[in-house]
């Protein structure tokens, strides 16, 4: 590595400790707590060493009768101060730590809640979920065994230099002359601990993800035969995770023994010069007892200090991984309006959009909907039609162009209170861990049971809640898996019926469903669509025909639009798209 980028990798270290300082900062008391522990702690070793040298000299002397007492209750002082000062720091500590992580962990999940839709785009789920679980934990290791051994080890160390000084400066500064060389053992250990902590995320990341794609994906893999192949994947990924940790395990075992050995050497040194007839010249067997325990007492300590690095450049490159996310700019909310009120008149104007650095999903969108109407948006798949939808919510913003609630342009709502007028209802229904009645109150402050009830009866959601063995308090399972895709769909009706909200989107809402439900589901929808504004993409021809208006889209533009009948008479694409959409009971049609 040159010379350069360790110097950049310094500075970065150095911002990373600072970052995590300011967490720890917030813990004034547990900060004091665990230093005063460890430092009466730390203080009880130099004071062992003197002990035993106070004790052999008080058996030397004349009337060391006197000492027989005092001796022994000294020790026990000392084994009693250090017990104290041991739980005051491990306990304070285990306050900072876990203080930290739970106010990272908090302040992540709630600024991931209000990155754009583009940033989740981008990233896979499980390197996500591993940078809560993985590396929260080594960030955890980091503060709390981390800042045990320096305080604790460091203080001691110091204690015995101190204790070693006073009894010999000279003699010890010989000692000293090592610390430069131990110094460039730990710095160089370090790169290598912080390269392969990097890579050892990065691998965690990749094992979280196919982890969770093949739990999610099990029915998948095993109708494709494809468990060969998935377990090859993993055992890529692990393999790749267990040749960087054991990478950073040769690392730290090599580094460890080096270090005690040059530890080891300069008490040799120190030895051979103690033992030296000019040092006993004016010195008792007591004060030599003492000196030589406080140098070899010296050796753990030091030896821990060192070991702490890996922990320590482990936990900075994954408050690296989670600072990143942090850093990551929330989406803009700076509308002042409420959009509480709003009577739900639609309109674009020459909006365009595209993803990324892609060319145009949509161009040129410009329509207006009436409060209250319903329109259908009709067209081939990839032809935009939920890109449309998503730019009410503001799920994604317009590269350029607006859009218009009540003529006022989306941004100058409040994020929350546009979203709070806007209900959705898509193919996918995302069901959350709780009962039945929890997800159709999803998410209120408070919930009314007999709203909740009276929604699930509009959804016609009634009669399979009915027959469930807890009725609403149901739980639903791990994403609802316990339920059939028709009734998914009706508690998803439901949840929009309790939102009860101006402005509702339904894309496919009803394309997964089994005939049976069909029916059900079609009265459930008249239900909700009744006196709102509703964007509808649908297959179903005869919830297109009574559209008011239906938007044909081709490759991002709209083609044409009209009524159902208008656009019989003069679209051929249209034509065209309905020869392809299915009719399954048009006699039976509600809509
Ligand atoms: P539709 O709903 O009509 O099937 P979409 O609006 O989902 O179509 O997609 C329109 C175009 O935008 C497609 O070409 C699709 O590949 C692309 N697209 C959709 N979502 C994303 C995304 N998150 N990132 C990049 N491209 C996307
Ligand atoms: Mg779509």
């Amino acid at each position: 590595m040159s010379d350069k980028t360790s110097k950049g990798q310094r500075r970065e270290s150095t911002y990373l400790y600072l970052r995590l300082l300011a967490y720890i900062k917030g813990f004034p008391l547990a900060i004091i707590g665990s230093l005063m522990g460890y430092i009466v702690f730390a203080a009880t070793t130099p004071a062992t060493t003197w002990w035993l040298g106070f004790t052999v000299d008080a058996i030397n002397s004349e009337n060391f009768q006197e000492f027989r007492v005092l001796s022994p209750l000294l020790c026990l002082a000392i084994v009693i101060f250090r017990g104290i000062g041991g739980f005051c720091g491990s306990y304070s500590l285990a306050l900072l730590a876990n203080g930290v992580i739970h106010k990272l962990r908090v302040e992540l999940m709630e600024h991931l809640m209000l990155l754009p839709s583009s940033y989740f785009d981008g990233v896979t789920s499980g390197k996500l979920v591993s940078k809560f679980t993985y590396d929260i934990a080594q960030i955890t290791g980091a503060v709390s065994n981390a800042i045990a051994v320096i305080v604790r080890e460091g203080f001691t160390v110091m204690g015995l230099l101190a204790f070693l000084i006073y009894t010999d400066w000279k003699l010890t500064l010989t000692f000293l002359l090592i610390a430069p060389v131990v110094a460039k053992v730990v710095s160089v250990a370090s790169k290598y601990f912080r390269r392969y902590s990097m890579q050892m995320q990065e691998s965690m990341g990749e094992l979280t993800q196919i982890t969770n794609e093949s739990i999610k994906g099990h029915q998948v893999i095993k109708s494709f035969n494809a468990e060969k192949y998935v377990g090859r994947k993993l055992t890529r990924a692990s393999e790749k995770n267990k040749i960087q940790n054991i990478k950073m395990a040769i690392t730290r075992s090599a580094s460890t023994p080096l270090v005690q050995f040059l530890v080891a050497l300069a008490l040799s040194f120190l030895v051979w010069l103690a033992m030296s007839p000019e040092f006993f010249a004016n010195k008792s067997p007591g004060d030599f007892v003492a000196f030589l325990g406080a140098a070899g007492l010296l050796a753990k300590p030091i030896r821990q200090l060192t070991q702490i690095n890996s922990v320590i450049q482990r936990g900075l490159s994954a408050s690296k991984s989670v600072f990143s996310i942090l850093d990551e700019s929330i989406q803009a909310d700076l509308g002042k309006k409420e959009a509480k009120g709003v009577k739900g008149k639609i309109e674009f104007r020459q909006v365009n959009f595209f993803y990324g650095r892609g060319e145009n999903a949509i161009s040129n969108i410009s329509f207006t909907v009436k409060a209250g109407q319903t329109v259908a948006l009709v067209g081939k798949s990839g032809s935009g039609k939920s890109t449309i939808v998503n730019l009410i919510p503001r799920f994604y913003e317009c590269s350029s162009g607006k859009v218009l609630i009540d003529d006022v342009d989306i941004k100058n709502f409040r994020l929350n209170s546009l979203r709070n007028q806007i209900s959705l209802v898509t193919q996918q229904v995302m069901l959350f861990e709780g009962t039945i009645a929890e997800n159709i109150a999803y998410y209120s402050e408070t919930t009314n049971f007999a709203k909740i009830a009276e929604a699930a009866e509009r959804a016609y959601a009634m009669d399979f809640i009915d027959k469930l063995p807890m009725g609403l308090e149901t739980q639903v399972g791990d994403d609802g898996v316990l339920l059939s895709g028709g009734e998914r769909q009706r508690i998803a009706i439901a949840r929009a019926l309790y939102k009860d909200s101006t402005i509702l989107i339904l894309d496919e809402a009803t394309s997964a469903l089994d005939s049976d439900s069909e029916k059900n589901i079609q009265k459930a929808l008249n239900n909700l669509m009744a006196g709102r504004t509703t964007f509808i993409i649908t297959h179903r021809l005869s919830t297109i025909e009574k559209a008011d208006m239906i938007l044909v889209l081709e490759d991002g533009k709209i083609s044409d639009s009209g009524t159902h009948d208008q656009l019989l008479a003069n679209s051929s694409i249209y034509n065209q798209l309905l020869s392809g959409y299915s009719e399954p009971n048009k006699s039976e049609s509600i809509l």
